[in-house]
């Protein structure tokens, strides 16, 4: 176990430990957009095939995050206000809108 250093920089440690602890807001933090929140690695690559999913390729987890069509908000499937459809198997934005709700498909 590494300690988390409190300093005065927040590092990727830091908001790794932050967000671990609670997952409320991820979606808004722009860095923890490059960091997996499985095992802290800021390896994270588009992945392949799925352009609105990330992977990590330390630990091989992936997860949603993309910006909303709509609001233009980040959605984060890590993110508990960020819920998961049932229709599309897209997030649901803070907005309300999901890929099924944008109008962008059969309404
Ligand atoms: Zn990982
Ligand atoms: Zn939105
Ligand atoms: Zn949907």
């Amino acid at each position: 176990m590494k300690e988390v250093e409190t300093g005065e920089r927040e590092g990727a440690g830091m908001l790794f430990a932050r967000y671990r602890k609670n997952r409320d807001g991820i979606r808004n933090s722009k860095e923890m957009g490059s960091i997996c929140l499985i095992c802290g690695s800021m390896h994270i690559v588009p992945k392949p095939g799925e352009p609105h999913q990330l992977l990590c390729r330390d630990c091989g987890f992936a997860f949603f995050r993309y910006e909303c069509s709509v609001c233009g908000n980040t959605v984060d499937g890590r993110d508990p206000e960020n819920p998961g459809c049932e229709s599309c198997g897209r997030r649901i934005c803070g907005c309300g809108s999901c890929h099924c709700s944008t109008g962008y498909q059969h309404g």
